[in-house]
């Protein structure tokens, strides 16, 4: 058995991961024990790293226009593209738009290329869409973009305010941390968030505000503050700037008409932050995808510094990112409007440090275009070539549908993927085969400024190569100096380097540290937070002494003006994750383990809603905008704020017929950091008149489905589909061929009822079923998944088409991934008298594993609950 240390490639929390390969070849994942981000512990998802693995829909070779190549041939065919697009119209004709996902050392070349060779500032990332609005307010409040503290300080805390932030599912070791930290020290929970999702199931307090209406709360604790003398004087005469500005913005305002919470609610969250020391503020995408994230951001940095909470054990704000190396790309520059190691592109100074220190003919002037004006410019043909790198924009960017059409328009779109089928990749002229997780040498940077390396434990499948090396590649091609890098350890020296170049404590990010160190003790790294300086060693904390980098050094309090916006008709459209997928679904969707959490795109709605819009529950509903419609399963929810319904953005049109739900929302960026507003659009609602439904399982890998509606997940043998439409086929039988293949077709027709059932046999096998009826197909879903692949006389394979599980109850969607324990078992437990977590566990065995899904599980409880006291 041989051990990788490396680290979890999924969220912010940058959880320490041990990956084990047997002789045989096995892999096995487990936590760090040693690593400070988790101690130890994963969440589902890291825990199902190793179900992830495998080489299906890979991409393995280069490809031109479809077409395998070499990868001479495809480095030579994009160097000469982009000189000549370059040549022919300019630096700013052409683009890179890359990924949280790419490691640090990919990332520094990346911006390299483009801002110091190329001479444009075209390259943004995806973190443009999920924290650029935290990056924007740090820079106007302290001077640089820096979280000050670290997670300790969830175990330090008195008071935990998470606004925006649903902890519970999308960090789930930071909030199983919180949860210790509570048991122990009593902490105190208040969660703002319109939804009454899985964590403020464990809130002191929840405050439902109306969506977008953070600025007014935050304005008015800071009036609040003021007014009732619980400030830090000293504090803000010594360190801080702008203060009676902010206080002007902030007044005279009615904050409960606002936020929609009453005044009793309001008093009971102003006085326990007022009169609590040690209180920690954490804020996720629910504050920075917004049109005024930058404004949320700093009205809740405002509050920390007019309380003098930043800096110390226990309190600060804290931002937490959402993708593994989000910071990471943070430092290198990866944002369009930013340089390398945190200098800043509109300084001529600055810009002269990086052009020195890497020997560049040219430094990019201005800073490039953002993620969506990025796109609107593919889309108008000022750019006509874009490398897209580990990221599939035409899913999760906004108006997703507008970028689907631009780079079907543009003349050149390059893309480097681990995947051979994204909805990206399938649009792309060529291909690159990129390395993924296991494969990768690297580091990455958590949410408390944590370097950790991830290192590789597999071989590099067919021709996959390291981004950094395949960019490395291209600079060469085209005649580039400065990119004959042999290792990460090299990249990683350099970019310590640039960090510390001519950098005498004026810039927050310095990791000198590094800048000589051996090959060998990059391979040991251990997980360090920066800055750490050739001086100093690692800094945990930051802005203890008071002292920011900002000209002046002190903090800047910013004025920030709550502009209710307009009330949206019929319904706010908010967007968000579920607990058990990442993204775009290319790697967690493979686990049919964490599928079983959440099968199908669904859509929250109130019941009030839900009435008025004509929706049952479980029934499908077309979502629709301006723009796009989607076709979803109903949940219907008082978890849901009327007024609004909600969605999860991970489902593509590799796995759903119509569920790219980022279609439907407008490029609405914040003025300040460019980063689109995905929680708040316009959208109707209606039922989706299905005439037919259908459940599907199959053993076939590609399938899509004839169907007006379908939703394909992994299951342990294959794949399970639901199926709907508005007109039925001439043939079901016909059908049921296409979908299922198989040698022997069983069949159940009632022409009557419109019932028709098919198991398909080979060799008495079963390979596939499927099963359709005039309304939803009642079945136990897992039973039928549990036959695939299981060898039946030809009387038993008259029990597949009679639907009957002999006997075994259907334990519905799996709630705890560890254990496999679906929702009716829990149900059932609860309805036998389990009120507390600890006796469902007894019982059930769930949340007994990861703990990820222990905040689900008091949601249930909860809800129980109050059904028996109505
Ligand atoms: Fe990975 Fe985040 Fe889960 Fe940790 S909390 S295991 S980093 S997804």
């Amino acid at each position: 058995m041989r051990e990788c240390k490396t680290t979890c490639p999924y969220c912010g929390v940058g959880c320490g991961v041990i990956a084990s390969r047997s002789d045989e070849g096995e892999i096995s994942v487990r936590g760090d024990p040693d690593h400070p981000a988790n101690f130890g512990k994963l969440c589902s998802k890291g825990l199902a790293l190793a179900e992830t693995l495998s080489l299906d829909d890979r991409l393995l070779f280069p490809e031109i226009a479809g077409t395998r190549t070499s990868w001479p041939v495809a480095i030579d065919h994009v160097a000469t593209r982009f000189k000549e697009t370059i040549a022919q119209h300019g630096p700013n004709s052409v683009a890179f738009y890359v990924s949280g996902q790419l490691l640090t050392e990919d990332y520094y070349v990346a911006n390299k290329l483009m801002k110091g060779f190329i001479g444009s500032g075209n390259i943004d990332t995806n973190s443009r869409l999920c924290m650029a609005s935290s990056v924007a307010g740090h820079r106007r409040a302290f001077g640089a973009d820096v979280v000050p503290g670290n997670y300790e300080d969830l175990d330090d805390a008195d008071l935990v305010v998470l606004t925006g932030s649903n902890l519970a599912w999308c960090h789930p070791v930071l909030f199983q941390r919180l949860m210790v930290a509570r048991e122990r020290r009593g902490t105190r929970i208040v969660v703002i968030d319109p939804r009454k999702t899985a964590t403020a199931e464990f809130a002191d307090l929840h405050l439902g505000i109306r969506p977008g209406s953070d600025v007014a709360l935050f304005n008015g604790l800071l009036a609040y503050l003021h007014a009732h003398g619980k400030t830090d004087p000293l504090y803000i005469f010594k360190h801080t700037h702008g203060l009676a500005q902010a206080l002007m913005a902030a007044r005279g305002l009615d904050v409960a008409k606002a936020t929609g919470v009453s005044q009793h609610l309001l008093e009971q969250f102003y006085k326990l932050f007022a009169s609590t020391e040690r209180t920690l503020t954490i804020w996720s995408q629910g504050v920075n995808q917004s049109s005024a994230g930058t404004d949320k951001v700093n009205a809740i940095i405002n509050c920390h510094l007019i309380t003098g909470r930043v800096g110390k054990s226990g309190s600060g704000p804290f931002s937490i990112t959402g993708q593994p190396n989000a910071m990471g790309g943070r430092e290198v520059g990866g944002l369009a409007n930013t340089l390398a190691a945190h200098m800043d592109m509109e300084d001529p100074q600055h810009r002269d440090i990086v052009q020195r220190f890497w020997k560049s003919p040219t430094i990019a002037k201005s800073a490039g275009l953002k993620a969506v004006d990025m796109f609107e410019a593919v889309r108008n043909g000022r750019i006509r070539a874009i490398w897209i790198m580990a990221t599939n924009p035409v899913v999760s960017m906004p108006d997703a549908n507008l970028v689907r059409d631009a780079l079907r328009a543009c003349p050149l779109v390059v893309v480097s993927e681990a995947v051979r089928n994204s909805d990206t990749a399938t649009l792309a002229h060529v291909l690159l085969p990129a390395a993924t997780w296991g494969e990768k040498q690297g580091s990455v940077t958590n949410s408390e400024r944590r370097i950790s390396r991830q290192r590789s434990f597999l071989p590099l499948p067919g021709q996959a190569r390291a981004d950094w090396k395949i960019i490395c590649d291209v600079a060469k091609a085209m005649g580039f100096n400065g990119f004959g890098f042999q290792s990460t350890a090299e990249i990683f020296r350099e970019h310590a380097g640039l960090s510390a170049f001519e950098n005498s404590g004026t810039r927050a990010f310095d990791i000198g540290a590094c800048s000589e160190m051996e090959d060998s003790d990059y391979e040991e790294l251990e997980p360090f937070q920066w800055p750490k300086t050739k001086h100093a060693a690692s800094s945990p904390r930051l802005f203890a002494d008071g002292r920011f980098f900002t000209p002046s050094g002190r903090a800047n309090f910013i004025a920030t003006t709550f502009n209710a916006t307009a009330h949206l008709n019929p319904l706010v459209f908010n967007t968000g994750r579920i607990r058990d997928q990442w993204h775009t679904m290319t790697r967690t969707g493979k686990s049919a383990r964490l599928a079983a959490h959440c099968g199908e795109p669904f859509v929250q709605i109130h019941p009030i809603d839900a009435k008025v819009c004509g929706i049952t529950p479980a029934s499908l509903v077309r979502i629709a905008s301006a723009r796009a419609d989607v076709v979803l399963r109903a949940l219907v929810t008082e978890a849901q704020q009327p007024g609004s319904v909600f969605a999860p953005i991970h489902w593509s049109d590799m796995n759903a017929s119509k569920a790219r739900i980022n279609a439907l929302i407008a490029p609405n960026p914040d003025p300040v950091s460019g980063q689109p507003d995905l929680k708040f659009s316009c959208v109707k609602v209606s039922p989706f008149a299905a005439r037919w439904f259908g459940y599907a399982v199959t053993c076939n890998s590609i399938l899509t489905p004839p169907a007006d509606y379908w939703a394909r997940v992994r299951i342990p043998n294959g794949f399970g589909v639901e199926l709907a439409g508005e007109f039925a086929p001439n043939n079901w039988r016909y059908f049921a061929e296409a979908l299922l293949g198989g040698h022997e077709l069983a069949t159940y027709e009632d022409m009557q009822s419109n019932r028709f059932r098919y198991a398909a046999f080979n060799k008495g096998v079963l390979t596939g079923a499927l099963f359709i009826a005039p309304g939803p197909v009642g079945l136990s879903r897992q039973w039928l998944g549990a036959q695939l692949g299981q060898r039946f006389s030809a009387n038993e394979a008259l029990q597949i088409l009679a639907g009957r599980s002999g006997g075994v109850p259907d334990c519905g969607s799996i709630i705890c991934s560890c254990n496999n324990v679906g929702r009716n078992s829990i149900l059932s437990a609860i309805d036998n008298g389990a009120v507390t977590l600890t006796q469902i566990g007894n019982i059930t065995t769930a949340g007994t594993g990861c703990g990820s899904c222990r905040a689900e599980l008091q949601g249930m409880i909860h809800g129980k609950c109050l059904q028996a006291a109505e």
